[in-house]
């Protein structure tokens, strides 16, 4: 069938909104006798649904081949727009979006510039619309359970939802029971929000050894990872009973990596070392969690806080709550030293004032960090500081003031739990400087790994309370639903393609894909080794096509004509 060859450009005025700006009228007398473009119109709410029936109707009529839609942003709109051409016949390809809104008319202050702007827009994606071809897809048949590793609350709960939403999970827990965290009764035993974690996790545990479609592995780890998403190959090594080490092979379709964190008490960055007298905040935790708090004969207790680091995040809601017990329940006078208040969380604000109304005195030093000195003699440790927030009446410059008390709690460091790193390797899932797995965008993506398919759940990417835990499970869950809900998934094949005549096998391609999903495969019929760029996997981001020396490699959507095309006007 010969090719149809007309190009129709749809203007959108989005109320009056672009067109105020920018003169529609000019953009269709340059455009109309262009041979190539067979329509050229002004639309008002193009997106809107009734407009899209004549939108597509004017398709057919028209016998359009390509289309235009110089309207707002394609990250708005843009999948409307895809959605209605092919709807129309066309394949999505052979659309091309302008952003008039964003991109010009609420640039410019004259609409004479505005104008022009646009024109050149319109026509770079004139030019290379041209050059666009169609582009087929594929189909293929996914693995629709998911692996989840780490059975504390973040684990449990996505098991849990998972199994909800349809999905068989396995959980693998590399100690001998589930609960994490929860088990050795530190990091997160006080919370302002009044939820008893021992109990919550219990009722999860319960919740998830009854549930027939969680199958729970203890004292299992996982040891190689091969495949993508959708058919992730996991061997995991479980320890039975008689210490004897079993194998086994799931195939899974996406990954959750639940695997929390511990804290660390950095006696090298104090410069001094754990005592009677001075402690950590796990170890007072556990103190007043135990029935017997050994708290006799303590009178005043100090916290040192921000001198391993700034950045609090949730200590701030350990270091309150664990304040507010010691003065309202054992009536000991409490000394918060820091370098600065963090109230940036849901309900710290709240224990902050709580813990000022009963008494609790906050003193912020400097730069300098206190200063630490036992008296034996006294039974009391010293601390010294400079206050910068007293007033004059109190401060003289330069003297110290000194703070005398039974007992000094020392913040501690919250690091990545054991085995996280060998884990990041095995998964090839990108660390934080902390070590902390890496979320692919802190704001927008923040479950998502660089790898397609494994997602970061809880503590495992940083510290995180309760509520932010459960927030992380839901989420995770609804995103692995959205891609593993269909036994068949079709994607289009707009990904990175190589081209193994070209391909000098140096495998750049293979050490900078930021998404691990390039390998080298073995053809057997040629009986030598190749590139594979798994389609499905790769996040089109053209990294490889930019630094193969061989040009070997394409993305269709973005080839070098097509891009030569559209900035031939500006080069
Ligand atoms: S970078 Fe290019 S030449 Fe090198 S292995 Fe990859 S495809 Fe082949
Ligand atoms: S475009 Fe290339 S570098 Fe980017 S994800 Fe795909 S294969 Fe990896």
């Amino acid at each position: 069938m010969p090719q149809r060859r007309k190009i129709g450009i749809f203007l959108c005025s989005c109320g009056n909104t672009i067109s105020k700006l920018i003169n529609f009228k000019e953009i269709i007398e340059y455009f109309k006798n262009f041979k190539e473009v067979e329509l050229i119109e002004e639309n008002s709410f193009l997106c809107k649904p009734e407009t899209l029936i004549g939108f597509k109707k004017k398709i057919k009529d028209n016998d359009l081949s390509k289309i235009i839609v110089a309207a707002c942003s394609p990250q708005l709109k843009g999948t409307i727009f895809k959605k209605t051409v092919e709807e129309a016949g066309l394949n999505f390809n052979l659309l091309s979006l302008v952003n008039l809104r964003e991109q010009c008319a609420m640039v410019y202050k004259e609409k004479e510039s505005s104008t022009k702007s646009a024109i050149d827009l319109i026509y770079s994606a004139l030019r290379r619309i041209k050059l666009q071809q169609p582009i087929s897809s594929k189909t293929v048949r996914i693995k629709q359970n998911a692996l989840v590793i780490g059975g504390g609350l973040a684990g449990l709960q996505t098991a849990i939802n998972l199994s909800k939403l349809g999905h068989p999970v396995v959980l693998l827990e590399r100690e001998s029971s589930l609960g994490g965290n929860i088990n050795s009764t530190s990091l997160v035993k006080y919370n302002h929000n009044n939820i008893n974690l021992k109990e919550l996790v219990d009722k999860k545990i319960e919740e998830v050894n009854n549930n027939p479609q969680i199958e729970v592995f203890t004292q299992a780890e996982l040891i190689k990872l091969e495949g993508i998403v959708g058919n992730f190959k996991a061997t995991i090594e479980i320890k039975n009973k008689d210490t004897r080490r079993e194998r086994k092979s799931l195939n899974m379709g996406a990954i959750v990596l639940a695997t929390g964190c511990q804290s660390y008490f950095p006696s090298e960055k104090y410069g001094i070392d754990l005592s009677s007298q001075i402690i950590s905040q796990s170890q007072l935790e556990e103190l007043l969690s135990s029935k017997k708090a050994g708290l006799n004969g303590i009178n005043t207790i100090c916290f040192i806080s921000g001198i391993i680091g700034d950045d609090q995040r949730l200590k701030g809601d350990k270091l309150f709550n664990q304040a507010l017990i010691l003065t309202t329940k054992y009536k000991i006078q409490v000394y918060i030293l820091c370098k600065n208040v963090y109230v940036a969380e849901d309900g710290l604000e709240e224990l902050y004032q709580q813990a000022r109304e009963k008494g609790i005195i906050f003193l912020k030093y400097d730069q300098k960090k206190p200063e630490i000195r036992s008296k034996a003699s006294i039974n009391k440790i010293e601390v010294s500081l400079y206050d910068r927030l007293l007033g004059k009446d109190f401060y003289v410059e330069g003297k110290e003031l000194i703070i005398s008390c039974d007992l000094l709690v020392l913040e501690e460091e919250i690091i990545p739990a054991p085995g996280s790193k060998k884990l990041s390797e095995i998964l090839q899932v990108g660390c934080d400087e902390e070590g902390f797995y890496q979320q692919k965008n802190i704001s927008l993506q923040p479950v998502f790994t660089n790898r397609k398919g494994i997602f970061v759940v809880g503590a495992c990417r940083g510290l995180k309370n309760i509520i932010q835990t459960l927030d992380d499970s839901g989420m995770t869950s609804l995103e692995i639903h959205n891609l593993l809900k269909e036994k068949l998934v079709r994607y289009n094949l707009d990904r990175a393609m190589v081209d193994n005549d070209k391909c000098t096998l140096c495998l750049t391609c293979l050490r900078t894909c930021p998404h691990k999903v390039i390998q080298l495969e073995e053809d057997i019929e040629l009986n030598q080794v190749k590139i594979k760029i798994s389609d499905l996997a790769c996040e089109g981001c053209g990294i490889c096509v930019s630094q193969c020396p061989a040009n070997a490699i394409t993305l269709p959507r973005y080839k070098d004509d097509q891009i030569m095309a559209e900035i031939a006007q500006t080069i």
